[in-house]
């Protein structure tokens, strides 16, 4: 917990709000706390929000959810728009470094142009397994174990999937399309950060 509190610390000083749980059942009752009745409220392609049981809580409490990876096919591009312009966004994040930085790497750019232009709030849930010291351990971190679990859900046939490595691969199978690094508080904006004294999502 005390190397959580002070990443949230490093936050603050940049003037993203951050907040520390000791356990992912304490960070889902905030949400289901915080997002009140009648606002929509948008995911991001999350693991993280998958593990925790973020959607169907919310649902089961009556709110409006968009999430693509509850929809099917056809549906999927509109509700990824619809999803710009909702009340409140909820995602994790592919890295958290220790500094008070997000670092986010995507395939459709859907997830990180929501973090930074989208909803007025953006929650970031993360577990401490996001952690890393630094920019480049942040990257390698996303480069060599989200990618590769990544590119194993989506069963994509990446060079980081078959060796564990990246390789800057040229593939059209490619999830690694555009990175996006939040180094401070985006004005006229909420964003918050909220760590999990847990492991939750890759
Ligand atoms: S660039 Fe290619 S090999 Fe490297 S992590 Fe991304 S998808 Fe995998």
């Amino acid at each position: 917990m005390n190397k959580l509190i002070h990443v949230a610390e490093q936050f603050e000083k940049r003037g993203i709000s951050a907040r520390v749980f000791p356990s992912r059942s304490e960070a889902l009752i905030a949400l289901l706390e915080t997002i009140k009745d009648g606002q929509t409220t948008a995911f991001g392609g999350s693991m993280t929000l998958q593990e925790l049981g973020a959607y169907e809580a919310l649902m089961n409490n009556g709110k409006n959810v968009l999430w693509h990876w509850r929809v099917s096919g056809e549906k999927v591009p509109k509700l990824l728009k619809d999803a710009m312009n909702a009340d409140v966004y909820v995602s994790s994040s592919n890295a958290v470094i220790e500094d008070g930085r997000l670092l986010n790497i995507d395939g459709v750019g859907n997830r990180t142009a929501a973090l930074f232009f989208g909803p007025p709030r953006v929650i970031i849930i993360a577990g401490k397994n996001k952690l890393a010291p630094d920019y480049s351990s942040a990257l390698e971190r996303i480069k060599t174990v989200a990618c590769p679990k990544n590119a194993e859900r989506l069963n994509r046939n990446l060079p980081c999937r078959l060796t564990g490595k990246c390789q800057d691969c040229r593939s059209p199978e490619r999830i690694c399309q555009v990175s996006v690094l939040i180094e401070n508080n985006l004005n006229q904006r909420s964003l918050e950060v909220w760590l999990v004294n847990e492991e939750l999502g890759f």
